[in-house]
């Protein structure tokens, strides 16, 4: 199972470095669970050399270029950093992330030997408005015409209602889209969207979630660390 830990604008430089030992500490004899954390990009040297795996938040696709603000696979390789998320809900809504420019990150990123977790997930009113499926369906194409099952890659359903809301999808709702996600795209699916250690469990012991994508309590050593053990427990 994977546990991934997604910072988002959170943890200095100096924070991350004994934030993550304190992880390590905890976390060190779990079986069965790979435990990353991804860091701002101004933290990533910080969680390197520490026992635990690290991604970017994000990643471009060219080598380099005139792209101010991005960074690219190339420069998270040289930093000797293991993979990045790409397309998560946040970017899509507050930095104009496409389907495409997803789908692009992910293929290049791949290319240049970082790992992948490429995220996908409906809003509450595609929900509600029972489009959910053609929605994951349109997004995680996306990422499989351009990607392919590469053994690298990683899809994290994350429904966006209930990212930061506290608000979980139901186990059920959870297996739903991921049986549905594995049957285009046959590659490991971690379910994210205001995981805690209270909900893990249920969660994490569907047959088709293979792990989380952790937002919120990835910042607390003693949650995110419980989750993890919940994640060794299981597999
Ligand atoms: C996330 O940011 O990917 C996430 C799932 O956040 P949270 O766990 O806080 O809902």
């Amino acid at each position: 199972m994977l546990i991934a830990g997604n910072w988002k604008m959170f943890k200095t430089g100096r924070e991350t470095s004994g934030f993550c030992d304190a992880l390590q500490e905890q976390v060190a004899e779990l079986e069965g669970v790979e435990v990353v954390v991804c860091p701002p990009f101004t933290s990533l040297s910080e969680a390197l050399g520490r026992g635990l795996t690290v991604f970017a938040q994000n990643v471009h696709w060219d080598p380099e270029g005139a792209y101010t603000g991005e960074v690219s696979p190339a420069m998270l390789r040289d930093l000797g950093v293991q993979g990045a998320i790409v397309g998560h809900s946040e970017r899509r809504l507050y930095f104009g992330e496409t389907d495409m420019s997803v789908a692009r990150r992910a293929r290049f990123a791949l290319d240049e030997g970082l790992r992948v977790i490429a995220c996908v997930g409906e809003t509450v009113e595609q929900r509600e408005s029972g489009d959910t499926e053609l929605v994951l369906k349109v997004q995680v194409e996306a990422v499989a015409f351009a990607a392919g099952e590469h053994d690298d890659l990683v899809i994290a359903y994350e429904p966006v209602w209930a990212i930061g809301t506290g608000r979980t999808a139901t186990p059920e709702q959870a297996q739903e889209a991921h049986a549905f996600v594995k049957a285009m795209l046959d590659v490991p699916v971690l379910y994210g969207g205001s995981v805690k250690p209270e909900n893990a469990e249920e969660l994490l012991s569907q047959p088709d979630v293979d792990g989380a994508l952790v937002g919120g309590a990835s910042l607390d050593v003693d949650m995110f660390s419980a989750i993890c053990r919940t994640a060794a427990s299981l597999s």
